[in-house]
């Protein structure tokens, strides 16, 4: 299974688990997100839906929705539109290439985030299930100037 196509699962089952039914318009828009890779705007993902009988305002809609139930991240553009990115299943860490836009997951396992969760809880009493770590920086390929 392809890694987004996890992510796409984790986010439905959160949905359901929240009570919302997913509609036809709302799984493509909500896989089209997955597929993006990167932070994208409504107004992207609609305009790669073209011909799929999705309208602006239900991308618009199922955005929101998806980040106030905290399954995909915000972020602020410049004038005034904000893109979305999804969490990823599982507890990772987040890339951002601050020059090229690229988004990379690597799983946070490969790290020792074990004190990082243990600290967090203890500060909020909070049993942690999920961690995800946003970091940014340069990609390797803008890092060496490739790109
Ligand atoms: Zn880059």
């Amino acid at each position: 299974m392809h890694r987004s196509d996890s992510a796409l699962v984790a986010t439905t089952a959160q949905l359901h688990a929240h009570g919302y039914r997913l509609t036809g318009p709302g799984r493509t828009i909500i896989a089209a997100l997955h597929g993006a890779g990167r932070y994208t705007t409504a107004r992207q993902l609609y305009e790669g839906l073209r011909g799929r009988s999705v309208g602006l305002a239900s991308v618009y809609r199922t955005l929101e929705l998806l980040a106030d139930l905290g399954l995909v991240r915000r972020r602020a553009e410049g004038g005034g539109e904000t893109s979305y990115l999804p969490y990823g299943a599982g507890s990772q860490v987040q890339l951002t290439c601050t020059r090229c836009g690229q988004v990379r997951a690597i799983n946070a396992s490969i790290c020792p985030t074990a004190d990082l969760i243990a600290a967090a809880e203890a500060a909020s009493g909070f049993a942690i299930e999920r961690l995800v770590l946003d970091c940014s920086g340069l990609c390797a390929a803008c890092a060496a100037g490739e790109a």
